[in-house]
């Protein structure tokens, strides 16, 4: 698993599409403090990893915080690429309301139904 892009990348400075510049200076905020949060979240999970103690918890932790940290990378990728704040699946906005309350979302809200109706094990 990729801990090796512990450090967030520079931050794109472009103003996201669709986004007034208060709200891309908040959801490019957001996104780096739910960064930093996760990155210290992933050093104390590997820690207790080793700790047998607590091994598939923290498998399970790990593996949970890891995703999301490839999450919020991508949407990181996608402000530098222009296509933040557009859904993956459709290419419809998403929407300030939702990204503001999840800001590493890739989805608009019915393709996300959609996807976890269709992935769910
Ligand atoms: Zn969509």
């Amino acid at each position: 698993m990729g801990l090796t892009s512990i450090n967030l990348p520079a931050p794109p400075q472009a103003n996201l599409i669709h986004m007034k510049p208060w709200q891309s200076d908040q959801l490019r905020r957001a996104l780096e403090l739910r960064r930093a949060s996760l990155v210290g979240e992933l050093e104390r999970d590997v820690e207790r990893v080793r700790d047998e103690r607590f091994t598939e918890v923290s498998q399970a932790e790990l593996a949970r915080d890891s995703e999301e940290l490839r999450e919020i990378d991508a949407a990181w990728r996608r402000i530098g690429d222009g296509t933040y704040g557009l859904c993956t699946d459709c290419g419809a906005e998403i929407g300030f309301e939702r990204l503001h309350a999840e800001p590493e979302a890739a989805r608009c809200i019915d393709c996300q139904a959609r996807h976890e109706k269709t992935y769910r094990t």
